[in-house]
């Protein structure tokens, strides 16, 4: 099933990410981790690829397994930065021949170790090239595309952000995810300015439950969001005690949710990083709320 036609539904869903392990002897305890998360029967799952520019063998196969067995519709991610037209377009086929409808498309970070005048070289410098290069070849893929409420830490300023996001969804972008964020003001926002830019395409908010204190720094390192009051609080007073900081980090996460389904938002993607028991609490805090 295409998740624009899930998105289309307008009833409120959840959706969870996964990602695959980074070696073969990790594949089975990850296997296990999303097949846990794929009983919950979220509306769908997207299964990350690579990290730091790096590519990922695993993805499609987390990706097929959680689709065949639990019948629970996957989008598999795709990143092209520092990858050749031939590698992309042997993904492109795997994806296809897996029978994945769903793509997410994304740039990829740029590795530390490639020099600028690598980039001269690259077969596909951002997103929207990998977008074309899904759109041809009638591959028939319903794709989604990243965008920050935050602004993408390489943009100057929010207007070329925005700019450049339009153009990328003018290149065949039916969905688009947003980076993680603590603040729905923020995201509100940032639809407010999309939408005056003429980017009408279904926003999906990619919600990160924080439940341990040393998440917090890599989360921040990651995506630049920017951390309220009401949030450092929780992490100042339960940070050390990790059952606290857990069920707090649950219950902040909830309540960011339920303010967006409040707020006409239909689905929210879940950052679930492979832990079953995370999705499932923040499922069952929503489970007469949302249609399952
Ligand atoms: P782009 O859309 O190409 O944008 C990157 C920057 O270039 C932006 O500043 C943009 O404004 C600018 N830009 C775009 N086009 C042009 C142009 N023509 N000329 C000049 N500037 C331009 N990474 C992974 O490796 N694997 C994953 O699975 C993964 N999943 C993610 C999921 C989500 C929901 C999000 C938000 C991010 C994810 N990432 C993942 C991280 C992503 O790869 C990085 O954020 C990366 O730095 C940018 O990717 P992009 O597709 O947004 O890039």
């Amino acid at each position: 099933m295409k998740i624009i036609d899930i998105l289309n539904q307008e009833k409120p869903t959840i959706s969870f990410e996964v990602f695959p392990p980074k070696s073969e002897t990790a594949f089975d305890s990850v296997k296990l981790a999303t097949e846990e998360i794929a009983k919950l029967r979220p509306a769908f799952m997207s299964v990350t690829y690579g990290a730091g520019g790096g590519t990922s063998p695993y993805t499609l196969d987390i990706a097929k397994n959680i689709k065949s067995i639990y019948g629970v519709p996957t989008l598999a991610h795709l990143t092209c930065v520092s990858s050749t037209k031939d590698t992309v377009k042997q993904k492109i086929d795997e994806i296809k021949a897996a029978g994945i409808e769903n793509v997410m498309a994304f740039r990829g970070d740029i590795p530390d170790t490639l020099k600028d005048s690598d980039r001269l070289n690259w077969d596909y410098k951002y997103a929207i090239d990998l977008i074309y290069e899904l759109k041809s070849s009638n591959n028939n893929f319903c794709i989604g595309a990243a965008c920050y409420p935050e602004i993408h830490p390489e943009s100057a300023t929010q207007k070329d952000d925005i700019k450049r996001l339009k153009e990328k969804v003018d290149a065949g972008v039916d969905f688009l995810t947003t980076q993680m964020f603590f603040d729905n003001n923020l995201l509100y926002n940032f639809l407010y300015k999309i939408r005056e830019a003429g980017i009408t395409v279904p926003v999906i908010p990619g919600i990160m439950p924080i439940t341990n204190a040393n998440q917090v720094e890599r989360a921040i390192k990651l995506s630049g969001s920017f951390m309220p009051q009401r949030f450092k609080s929780i992490v100042d007073k339960f940070g050390s005690t990790p059952l606290a900081m857990k069920q707090a980090g649950i219950a902040y996460a909830t309540d960011q949710i339920i303010d967006l389904y409040a707020n006409g938002i239909t689905n929210v993607h879940v950052y679930s990083m492979n832990k079953p028991d995370v999705a499932q609490k923040i499922q069952s805090n929503l489970s007469d709320i949302i249609n399952l």
